[in-house]
This record gives C-alpha cells, sequence and structure tokens, in this order.
C-alpha cells in the first residue's frame, strides 16, 4: 500500500497522471492528466481506490490519516480557487463523484453542490446574483444527498414508489401544480425557496432525520456513500456482466462545481474526438445550454448538435456549439487534437460551459461499436497514430461479430409500416416482442422469448433486462444517453428518443398516432437508421464491402500462425467464406447435396442406394448418383481454386435419408418400385436405439466399401477434371469417426486404389477427423498412414462428456447456471476435451513432424477455443464462413500475446 491516499489536480499539473488508473480511476487518472496538459480543470482531488479496497476490508473505516490529507488537499483547492468550503460569505461548492479503472456507466453514485446549507446559500446569491439558480442547486443537493447518502447507502429499501426521491419528486409536481405551470422552469426563486424547506422537512419526516447543514458532514457523507455505491446491486450486477473483479474498488473525485445552468451563456456537452457509431474522424458531440451535465445524459431534453457534421434528422434545425460559443469551441477543437496525440485513440469527453468559460470534466477513452472500432484502428494506424500491433489489438472479436450482425432486409423493411424514427444509438437489426420493465425483459428472455425493452429512457437499475433484450427501443434521450452508451458498449441494436412513441408502462402499451402495440406484440428495429417497425421483419445477414475490414484483416496477417478455414459445402458459401479471407475449407460435409434446394433426384439415388437388396443393386444406384456428386464437390473445388478443400465423407447414419411419414414412404417406394411393406422393413431395420453412436462415419464406409470408393471416385474425377481445364486444386480426403488404426487404414487403402485406378498418384491427401476419444490415444499409430487429422470437437466433447449433441438442453443450462460447469463445452473448448487434443497432436507429430492439424468443430469460431488451438500448434482452424474474419482476429491477438 502507498502512504499517500489523496492525489491533488489543479491549474496546469497534478500529482497523478493517466498512468495511474488502477491507484486514481480512469475518472481521476484522467483528470489528472488533462491538468498535466494545461486544460481548464476545475481543481480538486482524488481518494484513491486503495481508500475504498481498505475501506471495505476495514468494517468500513477510513485509514486514521486520511482526514487529515483531506483537510490539506482542500486548503489547497480554496487557495487555488480564491473561496472556501464552508465559507458563508465566499463559499466554494465541490461534487462528489465514482471513478473505478474501467468505465462503469452510470452504475455508481455522484453528488452535486454538496456545501449548500442556508448561510452559504445566501454567499453564493451575492456571489453569483442568480438566486433562482442558487435555489435550484441547493433543491437538487437535497434530492441527490437524501436519495444517495441518506437512504441508499444507509441500506434503506423502500417500497416501489416510496423512495425519498419519488417522495420529493412528487412535490415538486405539486408545486407546479398550485402554481399552474408546466415546466420546472417556471417556478420563480420564492417558489424554489419554499421548495427547500418542503424538501427539507419531507426528508427530516420519510428518514427520520435532518438533512445536514454542516459542508463537512455533507462531504463525508457523500465520500462514504459513493465509496459504498461500489457495492450496490447495479454495479456489481454490472461487474457481473463484463467481467470486472470485484477487488478493484472505486476511486472517489472531490471537485470543485462549474455550472452549465448559470444563465444563457453557460452551458454543459458531452463529444467524441471522432464518430463513436460510424468511426469516421469527425469532432462529435451534443450539447444543452444553461444545464447541467446530468441533463445531457439522462436524455430529458433532445441535444443540440456540436456542429454541422453531427446533425441528424431531429436535431437539424437547432443551434450548434460551434455556432452559439464559437470561442469555447475552437478551444475545444484544440483540446481535441491534444488529447488524441497523448492518447494515440479516440477520447469521451465531458465538458461545461461557465459565463463563457470552458471547463472540462473528464475525458477517457470512448466507447465505440463495431464498425467505429474498425475504421478507426484502420485509420489510426494509417495516420501513423498506432502500429499495426496496436491495431489489431483494437478491436474485440465480439466487435468484429457486431460488424458481421444481422440487419433487417431491406425489402422486409420497403414493406413494413414505420411507427416512429428515433436516434441510431446501436447498430444492426433486431425483431423482438414488446415488454415495458427490466425485470419483464429478464423473465421473458429466460423463457427464451427474444424480447425488446422499450422505455422512457433507460436508467442504470435497468441494466440487467438490457441486457437480457435483444435490443432496446426509448422515446426520450439523445446519442449519449444511459441507453445510447450502454447499447454501443454491448454492439446491442438499439434506437433511442423515439419522441413520437407515447409510452403508458401501467398499461403495457405504446401508442404512436393510431396504432397502440401492446405488451407480447412484435416490433422491428433498425438500429443503423433508426427507424421502428411494426411486426417481425425478416433479419438478414450484412454484406460486408469495408476496406477498413480489409486492411484490419491484413493486418492481422503479420501476426498470426494459424491458417483460417470455413466450413463450407455450397458455392455460395464458399464464395462468402473466401470474400472474408478464409485460406481453404476446412470441412465440406459431403451429405449436405442431400438437403435442401436441387437435391431431390441425387437423394432419391442414395434413397435407392440405401434399399438395394445386392451388391450389383447398390453399385448400379451408386453410379446414378456419381454425377451430381461429382459435379457438385466439382462447383466448390472450382470456387476454391488454388486452396485446399477438406472433403469429409459420409458421416450420418443411413435411415436419416428414409422418410419416416407413411405418405412419404409410400411415394418412396412408389418411384422405387418396391412394395410399402419392404421399405417399412428396410427402415426399421437400419433404426437405432442411439444413432450418434451407432452404424455411421468410417463404419458405413468399412461396411459398404463401395459408398468409400463412389465418394474417392467423385473427388478425384472432379479435381482431375479441373487440372485438364486449367484449374489447381488441393481435395483433402477426410475419413470421419475412426476409432482405430484398422479402420483408417481400411479406408485409405480404397482411396488410394480408386486413384490408382484412375491414374492419379499425386495432387491429393488422406487424412481423418479425429472425435472419438479412443483416437486421440492411438494418434501415433494412426499418423503412420493419416497425411492429416481434422479435430472434430463436436463428436469429441459428445464423446468425452458422454453427453448427448442433441439432448443437452434439459441440463446443461443448469449446469452452466449452477457453475457445475464454467462454460457449455460445446460452444467453448473444455480443458479437458482441450488435453485429449494436445495428446492426439502430440503423438501424432511424434510419428509425422510434419502433420498437418487442424479443427473443424464449431469451436473453430469460439475466441477462447481458438487461443487453445493457437497454443496446442494447429495449423489451421476452420468456422463458419461468418465467423471467418473472427477468428482471423483471434488468431491473430493469440500470436501477439506471444511477443
Ligand atoms: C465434429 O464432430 O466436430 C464435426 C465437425 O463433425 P459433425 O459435426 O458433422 O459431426
Ligand atoms: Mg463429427
Amino acid at each position: 500500500m502507498s502512504e499517500k491516499y489523496i492525489y491533488y489536480f489543479g491549474k496546469d499539473s497534478a500529482d497523478g497522471s493517466a498512468e495511474m488508473k488502477n491507484l486514481l480511476g480512469g475518472k481521476g487518472a484522467n483528470l489528472a492528466e488533462m491538468s498535466n496538459l494545461g486544460m481548464p480543470v476545475p481543481p480538486g482531488f482524488t481518494l484513491t481506490t486503495e481508500v475504498c479496497t481498505s475501506y471495505y476490508s476495514n468494517e468500513c473505516q477510513y485509514p486514521s490519516v486520511l482526514n487529515d490529507e483531506l483537510e490539506e488537499n482542500l486548503r489547497k483547492m480554496e487557495e487555488e480557487l480564491g473561496s472556501d468550503f464552508g465559507n458563508p460569505n465566499n463559499p466554494l461548492l465541490l461534487s462528489v463523484r465514482s471513478g473505478a479503472r474501467a468505465s462503469m456507466p452510470g452504475m455508481m453514485e455522484t453528488i452535486l453542490n454538496v456545501g449548500l446549507n442556508d448561510e452559504t446559500r445566501k454567499g453564493l446569491i451575492e456571489k453569483s446574483g442568480a438566486p433562482r439558480f442558487v435555489y435550484d442547486a441547493h433543491r437538487r443537493l437535497i434530492q441527490m444527498y437524501s436519495d444517495v447518502v441518506m437512504e441508499k447507502a444507509a441500506g434503506i429499501e423502500p417500497e416501489e414508489g416510496m423512495g425519498i426521491r419519488h417522495q420529493l419528486e412528487h412535490e415538486l409536481e405539486k408545486m407546479k401544480e398550485d402554481r399552474g405551470v408546466n415546466s420546472d422552469t417556471d417556478l420563480t426563486d420564492t417558489d424554489l425557496k419554499e421548495l427547500v424547506d418542503i424538501y427539507r422537512s419531507k426528508v427530516k419526516e420519510v428518514l427520520g432525520k435532518p438533512f445536514p447543514e454542516d459542508p463537512k458532514e455533507q462531504l463525508w457523507g457523500a465520500i462514504d456513500a459513493v465509496f459504498k455505491s461500489w457495492n450496490g446491486k447495479r454495479a456489481i450486477s454490472y461487474r457481473r456482466i463484463e467481467n470486472l473483479p470485484d477487488e478493484w474498488g472505486t476511486a472517489v473525485n472531490v471537485q470543485a462545481m462549474v455550472f452549465g445552468n448559470l444563465g444563457s451563456d453557460s452551458s454543459t456537452g458531452v463529444a467524441f474526438t471522432r464518430n463513436p457509431a460510424t468511426g469516421e474522424n469527425q469532432f462529435y458531440g451534443e450539447w444543452l445550454a444553461n444545464a447541467q451535465g446530468e441533463d445531457v445524459v439522462a436524455g430529458i431534453r433532445t441535444p443540440n448538435p456540436l456542429n454541422d457534421s453531427c446533425k441528424t434528422e431531429n436535431s437539424r434545425d437547432l443551434e450548434t456549439l460551434e455556432e452559439s460559443h464559437p470561442d469555447a469551441y475552437s478551444e475545444l477543437i484544440e483540446i481535441r487534437s491534444i488529447l488524441e496525440k497523448r492518447y494515440n485513440d479516440m477520447l469521451d469527453i465531458e465538458f461545461t460551459i461557465q459565463s463563457n468559460k470552458l471547463w472540462m470534466l473528464q475525458c477517457r477513452v470512448g466507447k465505440r461499436n463495431g464498425i467505429a472500432a474498425v475504421r478507426m484502428a484502420s485509420e489510426m494506424k494509417n495516420e501513423g497514430m498506432i502500429d499495426s500491433k496496436e491495431a489489431v489489438s483494437r478491436v474485440t472479436p465480439d466487435q468484429l461479430d457486431e460488424l458481421l450482425h444481422p440487419i433487417l432486409s431491406p425489402d422486409a423493411e420497403r414493406s413494413a409500416t414505420l411507427l416512429a424514427k428515433g436516434l441510431p444509438a446501436g447498430p444492426g437489426g433486431a425483431t423482438g416482442r414488446v415488454v415495458f420493465t427490466a425485470s419483464d425483459a429478464v423473465d421473458w428472455a429466460s423463457r427464451g422469448e427474444k424480447v425488446i425493452l422499450v422505455r422512457e429512457e433507460t436508467n442504470p437499475e435497468d441494466v440487467e433486462g438490457m441486457r437480457a433484450a435483444v435490443a432496446i427501443l426509448t422515446a426520450r434521450g439523445g446519442m449519449t444517453s444511459h441507453a445510447a452508451l450502454v447499447a454501443r458498449g454491448w454492439g446491442k441494436c438499439c434506437v433511442v428518443g423515439a419522441g413520437d412513441l407515447d409510452i403508458h408502462s401501467s398499461d403495457r402499451k405504446f401508442k404512436v398516432e393510431s396504432n397502440t402495440i401492446s405488451e407480447g406484440d412484435w416490433v422491428s428495429l433498425n438500429g443503423t437508421q433508426g427507424n421502428v417497425y411494426e411486426g417481425e421483419l425478416i433479419l438478414q445477414t450484412t454484406d460486408t464491402d469495408n476496406n477498413f475490414l480489409e486492411h484490419l484483416l491484413s493486418m492481422c496477417g503479420d501476426f498470426r500462425k494459424l491458417k483460417v478455414r470455413a466450413n463450407a459445402e455450397t458455392t455460395d458459401d464458399a464464395q462468402k467464406a473466401r470474400d472474408f479471407g478464409a485460406e481453404g475449407i476446412g470441412l465440406f460435409r459431403i451429405e449436405h447435396m442431400f438437403y435442401g434446394e436441387g437435391s431431390d433426384e441425387p437423394l432419391f439415388h442414395l434413397q435407392r442406394m440405401i434399399m438395394s437388396s445386392t451388391i450389383e443393386e447398390r453399385e448400379s444406384a451408386l453410379n446414378e448418383l456419381y454425377p451430381f456428386m461429382k459435379d457438385d464437390i466439382k462447383n466448390t473445388l472450382k470456387t476454391m481454386e488454388n486452396l485446399p478443400v477438406t472433403i469429409r465423407l459420409m458421416d450420418p447414419p443411413l435411415h436419416e435419408f428414409i422418410p419416416h411419414d407413411t405418405n412419404r414412404q409410400t411415394q418412396l417406394a412408389e418411384a422405387l418400385g418396391i412394395d410399402l411393406g419392404q421399405l417399412q422393413k428396410r427402415s426399421d431395420s437400419l433404426r437405432e436405439s442411439n444413432p450418434m453412436m451407432g452404424h455411421r462415419g468410417v463404419r458405413l464406409g468399412i461396411t459398404y466399401p463401395e459408398i468409400t470408393k463412389m465418394q474417392a471416385r467423385a473427388i478425384l474425377s472432379a479435381s482431375s477434371e479441373l487440372k485438364s481445364e486449367g484449374v489447381t486444386t488441393y481435395p483433402e480426403i477426410m475419413i470421419p469417426l475412426t476409432s482405430t488404426v484398422t479402420e483408417f487404414r481400411h479406408q485409405d487403402v480404397l482411396v488410394r486404389e480408386v486413384a490408382k485406378e484412375l491414374g492419379i498418384d499425386s495432387g491429393y491427401m488422406v487424412g481423418t477427423m479425429i472425435e472419438v476419444p479412443r483416437a486421440t490415444v492411438v494418434a501415433g499409430e494412426i499418423a503412420k498412414t493419416a497425411e492429416f487429422f481434422s479435430y472434430g470437437t463436436n463428436d469429441l466433447t459428445q464423446m468425452s462428456f458422454g453427453f448427448s449433441r442433441d439432448d443437452t438442453g434439459e441440463f446443461l443450462p443448469f449446469y452452466v447456471e449452477n457453475n457445475i460447469l464454467p462454460k457449455d463445452p460445446f460452444a467453448s473448448l473444455d480443458s479437458a476435451v482441450g488435453e485429449l487434443i494436445g495428446m492426439g497432436i502430440e503423438r501424432g507429430r511424434a510419428t509425422k513432424p510434419d502433420l498437418k492439424v487442424g479443427i473443424c468443430g464449431e469451436h473453430g469460431g469460439d475466441p477462447h477455443s481458438i487461443d487453445f488451438c493457437h497454443k496446442a500448434g494447429m495449423d489451421y482452424v476452420s468456422c463458419s464462413p461468418y465467423r471467418v474474419p473472427i477468428a482471423i482476429l483471434s488468431a491473430a491477438q493469440s500470436a501477439l500475446l506471444d511477443i
């Protein structure tokens, strides 16, 4: 523990710096840095995160020296400002704010205007000449303080709607009604003065204690409450969602108040040094005249645009900061550039203009969505601000996922009923059923419903519900409102400020003109444009034509060791994978040609083959099937010209291809020219009690060698025909489900015989899937013949755990919720399955050092599993086409950790 518990920041210098985030929290470290950079920061000091951890480990007692340190720092502030905390003639007011290492928007507490009482109020009125403003500040202090310090921090949990904040708001409403006015701003200074007295008696009545008048008592109460809010419900659930450790603790920043609500030459705003939604290198932000910072973030008034380039439909006619406060705006432009140079990143800043003087209240690295993250990484690299290593580290795999997010189908969107327009706060499209409370969102989502949370505006109490919802829609608020910030951080589809929505939460419905949407009704959002539609619209995956993405992925190429392939069976998927940068196909499941469009004819021949009772019949059916299979494979091989394509021989049990309902069985029997009874008998004989462990994979090829031979002939002929057309291909023939060396050798011999018959002696490989635990044990033997291994981790997980792949729904979610398993092992590789893989690689490569090894189970697209594959020394991962960019990025990030 360091000796010093409080760090000062003031004019042109500070005790701390940006590097001290762990000790000073993000806000404190950055306030210190801005002071060091000579920016106009209201002076103040930071109580370190060590105070917080020591507070919690000492039964909520502070270190004994803390009070003296605080007095000393307060004196320094007073000297710098020429005003005194608690001095009735020349009072200094303070703000008390939290600030953890990582930003936790709105999850902890803030108290403003600390130091106001009847006496200092008098002094402040004289000093400012603005009585109305001072009474209003006093009213706000009582409201915030009684709620945060006297109620929440004291552990009082009032009944719904009976909290002190609510009750005071009710008094405010009552007074407006009495005076016959609509808005807070219509209340006069005497009204507000009276309201302060009403508030104080209400506080005493409800909480049984008078509101503290002593400024020091107020200050310590506020500090205490902020430290306590680290362990408040909201903060704890946010930490759980974001995986932030409880041990970090928060710092507390005590700072001189500045006021953006001191009159028409005062204002307050929030800005980003670049556009956080698109990544464009453009100063982007919002401001409100004569307002406090909370008013912008709370989204109660629609904010004005910072400059012309950030005007939206809703703010097109509003005055920009550039027009209204040109001097402060140019100072901000200067600050923007200094900050970007210092941090080499996009910053999010909060500022206040008090009587035309600009003050910086906060700066931090700004949250951004996936599109913006990729663009900024690419452009900042090009601008020389960061190197490619940094650029690659700046984008998370989740952000890429967001970039490749589904959107509403444009066709469906064109013909849908547009209910309302709002601000595009979170990208992509979403469709779900409407709910009006966060707890409903959580409940419905836990039943598997897709819900859209609709709120007037969100607040930090809604965070769990926001997480559970597929999208968020609010009637109020701007691009920096709570809903927008949180959704952007999570890459969640979100529309805010859809002002036409008339929400009646208590009746569980909202109206827009003549439309009424009730709880459970479907709506769809276009979060990229801010559109709200009635009904369930079709979602489709975005077609990414993005130079920034390409640039990022090419930078990944400088670092990654793993190659990335795709699992694809159609030429469309293969092309998509190639476009996304796939370096081959790691799994072409041959049986896919028997499903979906165009499959009727080949399926019929397959069925005929299955129904055959003699080898001659079977061979004749296979001969009919052959040209379909050869063409199908040829198309994909051609699409993947010059790249390897792993073609996996037929894997599923044969009964999967025979219809089970009598109607379709009758039709098939007729077509085959056999009677229904015969067909049903054969079908019954194929039925298995445990098909996953039955007559499938290599077992089929061994019992029906002619099936393997026909597939080998189709693959090798397709490749050799392409060769004669000048197209180079690299087919890799893969035997599924091998568990013994003999099985593999048996199939290898068959394939090589076919090759010989065709006069082919090179240009192809024969290898196996390793997906039965036994195969990992005998991998050394198998590798004597096999030219490559591809881990089928779907089956390997199934067989290692003894969990049926298709039947985990009943227990696996329970296992994960109750920490019996840390994660779903079918989504993210289990460590013990990982050990089996490691052993298989080690034994295989002990036999054949250059054995090619990859993975083609679903885990090949999961960042955690990719990291494992990198560490295990695999050559490639293979995943679905849309996850290829994520796999490329994850592979590069894993490799960067080795540097
Ligand atoms: C596997 O088992 O991991 C695999 C890729 O094969 P399939 O999913 O087709 O069984
Ligand atoms: Mg498998």
